[in-house]
């Protein structure tokens, strides 16, 4: 359903006393992510993993290579066709404060890519903002506050609603339970499990947390100074993996095992039909 290939990305730092010098953010990536599936990639800090979401969603471009989504080259694709693959794309960002207007109601924060994206009336604004409040575990109360009335898990919940609101193929997922604790963790990744099933959503997980990475992940890649190191097509085989950055991460994880229950929530089919 997508496909990396070759795609390399270079930044020029260091404007700001003078000398630039060339970051190569990303070097030769080429991966493919099945539909349906979560793959995640995984990487210390300054890897890439953020420039390859970037990427992924339009919000930066690759220097060479391309990037195929079903069938079309995301960067080369007329002007309307772009418009309409970007619907298909999300991304959650870890940082749910910043990534929230706070002087915006909730409800108009879930709103906003419905208004972007679809000639909706206000009474199906109203609604479908009820149902999204719903889908991510929230009161239609909820919509009525701000942003700073919430707790990190619950503005993310927000953010997620926001991310569906429009009926996404693939949500690029960077970081988004990283800064919260460990049982909010759990629960957004719940959700987001429930809600790749019931929506038949692909992720690109992006983490460096590989507890999470096990329970949440069909796939993973390790990045390692913007370049693909190793891969396991299956995540029970992570543990395996052996190039010294793969080793280095599985070394440094800490002793926990909060188990991730499996499908705790009914599911829910037809959010989208109404
Ligand atoms: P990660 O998400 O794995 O921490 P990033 O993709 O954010 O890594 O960054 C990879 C490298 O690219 C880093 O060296 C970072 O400083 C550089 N980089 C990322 N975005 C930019 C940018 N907009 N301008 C300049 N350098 C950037
Ligand atoms: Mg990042």
């Amino acid at each position: 359903m997508i496909e990396f290939i070759n795609v390399s990305k270079q930044f020029r730092e260091g404007i700001w006393w003078g000398q630039k010098k060339n970051v190569q953010a990303l070097h030769d990536i080429s991966l493919q992510i099945k539909e349906g599936t979560c793959f995640a990639i995984v990487g210390e800090s300054g890897s890439g993993k953020s420039t390859l979401g970037k990427l992924l969603i339009g919000l930066e471009k690759p220097d060479t290579g391309q990037i195929m989504f079903q069938g079309s080259n995301l960067h080369e694709a007329d002007r309307q066709k772009r418009q309409l693959l970007r619907r298909d794309m999300q991304i959650v960002f870890q940082d749910c404060y910043s990534a929230v207007n706070p002087r915006m109601k909730i409800k108009d924060v879930i709103a906003e890519p419905m208004r972007v994206h679809f000639q909706y009336s206000a009474a199906e604004i109203k609604e479908k903002v009820k149902q999204l409040l719903e889908a991510v575990g929230l009161d239609e109360e909820a919509g009525e506050q701000y942003s700073h009335q919430f707790s990190g898990g619950q503005l993310q919940r927000i953010t997620i609603a926001r991310a569906i609101s429009i009926q996404p193929k693939v949500i690029v997922l960077d970081e988004v339970i990283n800064s919260l604790d460990v049982l909010v963790q759990i629960s957004i990744l719940k959700l987001l499990k429930r809600l790749q099933h019931e929506l038949n959503l692909t992720y690109l997980f992006i983490s460096h947390d590989l507890h999470a990475v096990k329970l949440f992940a069909d796939e993973v890649a390790i990045l390692d100074k913007g370049e693909i190191v190793d891969c396991a097509h299956q995540v029970k085989h992570f543990d395996k993996l052996t190039h010294p950055a793969s080793r280095r991460l599985i070394e440094a994880q800490l002793p926990i095992v909060p188990q991730l229950a499996k499908e705790e929530y009914p599911v829910k089919k037809g959010l989208y039909v109404s």
